[in-house]
């Protein structure tokens, strides 16, 4: 079963959260606070249909992982100013456009007319689209376009310090320009709430659990390597945890949790930003970089560097390490607004599908895996907890 924290400070919540895999992906942070009012939509919550046969997909990318987290520095390769933008694990999505706008800074320190961006996904394309702010007459040069990039696999949740790094590697500065990110990519996403498509939302995110969360003795998954939890320095971006009244919501179990997080339609919103890169005059080019000499050859002298997990093999940069993650894809089911966190599941209702992953083991799980092959066994068994949750310990209003 799922474990919360009752009133503890944050930081000690989230961890014995992500001990159990993962709250801090639902969005579930900070402190908890019993609802006055659970209002109406939290006991008319439509059920999820988890069978094994409504699973229509299943997807898996590799984290682009970096200890001391992302890279950022800029380098110079015959006469062309490199850029990077690359490393971001478990965040890419939520960190983007902060680190993006760190990058487009360095880029554009001398006011070059074209840039030139390496890749397309969520770091390559808000990168893109800033530089053109920013006055630049850009190209975008990837392998592959959204959505055939690794960051459309992603759950598409504000999951800022998400495997960023590792808090020692990473070092005592590191908190601040995560913060940085962090609090420019949050405002910049307000942009794009209420759109048509509804590219970015906010829903709430339930944690059901049968352990008492202020049990000291509670599980938690083994963290031995120390991944860094920044989360504090926001707290004031999103609304805390509340511990829900009993009958107040259709899930049966002594503990159950509700908070409100941002979340990412990856389908709507990687289209949009793809069109409107477009919209801006942008090109794409398809290419295929071998090795790190072919930027500088480049008609553009400002490249932005995004190649993601890839950098490990173009950059024979070693730093960035696969971290797996698999999602299963249930049917779409419209009725269904919002996630729900149960016995080492994790469930998020997307416009294009049902996310459902299984996320005990907490950061570690899926640790210098590079394996991108489905693991159908997974899914099968991460459906079979939320069917159990929805089939015997859910009881829809009037029932
Ligand atoms: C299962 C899973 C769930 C996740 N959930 C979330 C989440 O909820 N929230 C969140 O914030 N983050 C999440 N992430 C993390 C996020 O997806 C990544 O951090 C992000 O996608 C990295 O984006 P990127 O642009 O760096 O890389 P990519 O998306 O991999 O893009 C790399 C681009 O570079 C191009 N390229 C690579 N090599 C070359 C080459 N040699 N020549 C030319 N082009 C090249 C590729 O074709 C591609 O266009 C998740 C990750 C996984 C695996």
């Amino acid at each position: 079963m799922s474990v919360m924290s009752l009133p503890l400070p944050r930081r000690r919540l989230l961890q014995g959260a992500a001990g159990l895999g993962g709250l801090g992906m639902l969005g579930l942070g900070g402190c908890v606070t019993t609802a006055g009012m659970s209002g109406p939509s939290a006991s008319a919550l439509a059920p999820v249909r988890a069978r094994a046969d409504r699973v229509f997909d299943i997807t898996v990318c590799t984290r682009p992982f970096r200890a001391q987290g992302p890279r950022l520095d800029a380098e110079t390769i015959g006469d062309a100013l490199i850029v990077h933008n690359y490393g971001h694990g478990g965040s890419g999505w939520s960190l983007s456009w902060g680190s993006s706008t760190i990058a487009v800074k360095k880029a554009m320190a001398n006011s070059p007319r074209e840039v030139a961006v390496v890749g397309c996904g969520a770091l390559g394309l808000t990168s893109a689209i800033l530089a053109q702010r920013a006055g630049a007459r850009v190209t975008i040069y990837a392998r592959d376009l959204y959505p055939q990039v690794r960051s459309a696999r992603a759950t598409g949740s504000w999951t800022p310090d998400s495997r960023i790094a590792l808090k020692e590697a990473a070092g005592p500065g590191f908190a601040a320009l995560w913060e940085e990110m962090a609090r420019t990519s949050f405002k910049t996403y307000r942009d794009y709430l209420g759109l048509p498509g509804n590219p970015v939302v906010w829903n709430d995110r339930y944690t059901v659990s049968d352990i008492d969360p202020s049990d000291p003795n509670r599980p938690r998954a083994p963290d031995p390597l120390g991944f860094g939890e920044y989360h504090e320095s926001i707290a004031d971006l999103t609304p805390r945890n509340e511990r829900m009244p009993a009958g107040s919501t259709p899930f049966q179990a002594p503990f159950v949790l509700r908070s409100s997080s941002m979340m990412f339609n990856l389908r709507d919103y990687g289209h949009i930003l793809m069109l409107d890169f477009l919209a801006a005059g942008g090109q794409f080019v398809r290419t295929e970089f071998h090795e790190p000499a072919e930027l500088s050859r480049l008609k553009e002298k400002v490249v932005i560097n995004c190649p993601g997990y890839a950098a490990r093999a173009l950059w024979k940069d070693e730093s960035v390490v696969p971290v797996r993650g698999q999602i299963g894809w249930l049917i779409p089911q419209p009725e269904v607004d919002y996630g729900v966190y149960y016995n080492g599941v994790s469930v998020l209702s997307r416009t294009d599908g049902i996310v459902i992953q299984a996320v005990d083991g907490g950061d570690m799980k899926g640790y210098k895996d590079d394996s991108e092959t489905p693991n159908r066994a997974e899914t099968d068994a991460a459906v079979a907890k939320v069917a159990e949750l929805f089939d015997t310990r859910f009881k829809p209003r009037g029932a």
